[in-house]
């Protein structure tokens, strides 16, 4: 290995292009750069785009970080030009394209790393390949993959058991044992792939990266230890591994400046947002938000505002949806008529991205209705919110059962099935069940039994990352053995 110039650590920063792996891994960075680390974010241009002014302000503030870029090889694979993010895909082929072309990123990294020799690489979980990498350049592989030890756990379990082989239908309740808690599940919540036992381009990457997994120095996790201690040692068991949780890294963003920018530029109704909140009482909105890949298709959205206008709960609702213009002539397909107007200072709508952490930081903010990704769960978790679970895809189901039946700070909303690609037609949750789980989250007696279990965990979050918590600890203990390693 080269010789340093200065004992400072130098690690690299390898996110996967999406939102949801993006924004944790650039406030991970920030994380440690703010612990005295020479911190590198390689992205590609349009994730680079929407981090850049964080990370010079960072600079300006003396922290040592920087992003070197790497060009996404989008007309490589097939792609339109601007395409180079998960959140912009319509498409399964689409998609696939997307991990055709992560890849073909492995030279460029390689490139980077000859050029700098830094000490350590922190890479997504999505690119298996950088275990060899790192392995070359005689340095350590650290895996970010997104989500909790409580999700990686369960899916380690359900993946060597199959328990969900031996029932009779999609709809049967099985139990996943061998887990300090036994989790409740039905096959129909299970990605295709497992509930139907195919081989896909995801099923191959899959087994790469459990490979990839075992040879890897260790796993760094965004959460903290205190909201998952048994899966914390488990899922360290269950993969040989060292893991450290360092999170809830989101707290990296001490300031409004910085949380209203993470993820976007925010704009004119997203600020209107805040000031509509600061109207109104302590725990009294409820904020609708489902992600950055989220599809829903127009009978379900407008399923969502009836359920919604129905409960009678004040609410910000988070729509993917383009910004209407003057030019739209004709009613948003996916509104029910003269919802906007009826529901004018009771119901707040924002089209495309809102600063989701900045607004569940609000005190009028007193729940969270969410897909369950694991950042939203975590940041809804880290704001001392309870949530409302609505799972789509990915480890969502697995989150649901964390905050439902674990953590006991929220209440589904009745989504059986896993769906990446909804079918345009069907409603998959009713303005019935959204009504329901709406009231029951925020009014009466055990809407306050969950809102008060929620906050103690808010505050246990903050604990955790603060000096002397066990989010702190960890990463002064990851940084001592990196810098053991790097000597
Ligand atoms: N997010 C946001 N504003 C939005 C939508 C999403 O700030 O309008 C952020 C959210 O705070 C979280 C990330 O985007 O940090 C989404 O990650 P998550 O794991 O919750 O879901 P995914 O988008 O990966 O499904």
């Amino acid at each position: 290995m080269d010789s340093k110039p200065h004992n400072k650590l130098h690690i690299y920063f390898l996110p996967m292009t999406s939102h949801g792996h993006v924004i944790p891994m650039v406030d991970m960075a920030r994380l440690f750069a703010g612990r005295g680390v020479k911190a590198t974010l390689i992205l590609t241009p349009l994730s680079a785009a929407l981090v850049s002014k964080t990370i010079d302000r960072d600079r300006e503030l003396g922290l040592e970080i920087t992003i070197r870029l790497i060009d996404f090889p989008s007309a490589e694979v097939g792609l339109p030009e601007a395409i180079e993010n998960h959140s912009s895909v319509t498409s399964p082929e689409m998609s696939q394209k997307i991990y055709k072309a992560t890849v073909l990123l492995q030279q460029p990294v390689e490139n980077l790393l000859e050029e700098e020799s830094p000490d350590c690489l922190v890479a997504d979980v999505y690119f298996p390949w950088a275990s060899d990498v790192a392995t070359k350049r005689g340095i350590p592989r650290l895996i970010f993959h997104g989500t909790s030890a409580y999700a990686l756990s369960v899916h380690h379990i359900l993946s060597q058991q199959k328990p969900y082989k031996n029932i009779e239908s999609d709809t049967q309740v099985f139990v996943v044992t061998d887990l300090p808690n036994n989790i409740m599940m039905t096959r129909q919540q299970l990605p295709d792939h497992m509930r139907d036992g195919t081989e896909n381009h995801l099923t191959k990457l899959m087994e790469k990266i459990m490979e990839a997994e075992m040879t890897s120095y260790g796993v760094v996790i965004n959460s903290f230890h205190e909201l998952e201690p048994a899966y914390s040692k488990l899922y360290s068991e269950v993969i040989g591994r060292k893991v450290w949780h360092v999170g809830p890294v989101s707290l990296c963003n001490k300031d409004n400046e910085d949380k209203a920018r993470r993820g976007s530029k925010i704009s004119l109704s997203e600020h209107e947002s805040l000031t509509w909140l600061d109207s109104k009482k302590p725990n009294s909105v409820l904020y609708v938000c489902f992600g950055s890949l989220s599809i829903f298709s127009n009978v379900q959205l407008l399923e969502i505002a009836m359920g919604l206008e129905n409960s009678g709960q004040e609410f910000i609702w988070v729509v993917r949806k383009e910004k209407k213009t003057k030019e739209d002539k004709n009613r948003e397909e996916w509104l029910p008529e003269g919802f906007e107007k009826r529901l004018e200072g009771k119901g707040f709508i924002i089209r495309g991205w809102a600063p989701q952490v900045l607004i569940l930081d609000h005190a009028a903010i007193g729940g969270f209705m969410t897909h369950c990704g694991w950042n939203s769960t975590l940041e809804g978790v880290t704001a001392g919110v309870p949530l409302i679970a609505w799972p789509l895809f990915a480890d969502q189901f697995y989150n649901e059962t964390l905050v439902t039946d674990i953590l006991r700070t929220g209440v589904g909303v009745g989504a059986k099935e896993w769906c990446r690609w909804p079918d345009e037609n069907r409603i998959y949750v009713t303005r019935k069940d959204i009504e329901k789980a709406v009231v029951q989250l925020m009014v009466g007696e055990e809407a306050e039994e969950n809102r008060s279990r929620a906050r103690a965990l808010g505050e246990m979050a903050k604990k955790a990352v603060q000096k002397g918590g066990s989010s702190y600890n960890y990463l002064s203990a990851l940084l001592e053995e990196l810098k053991l390693n790097s000597n």
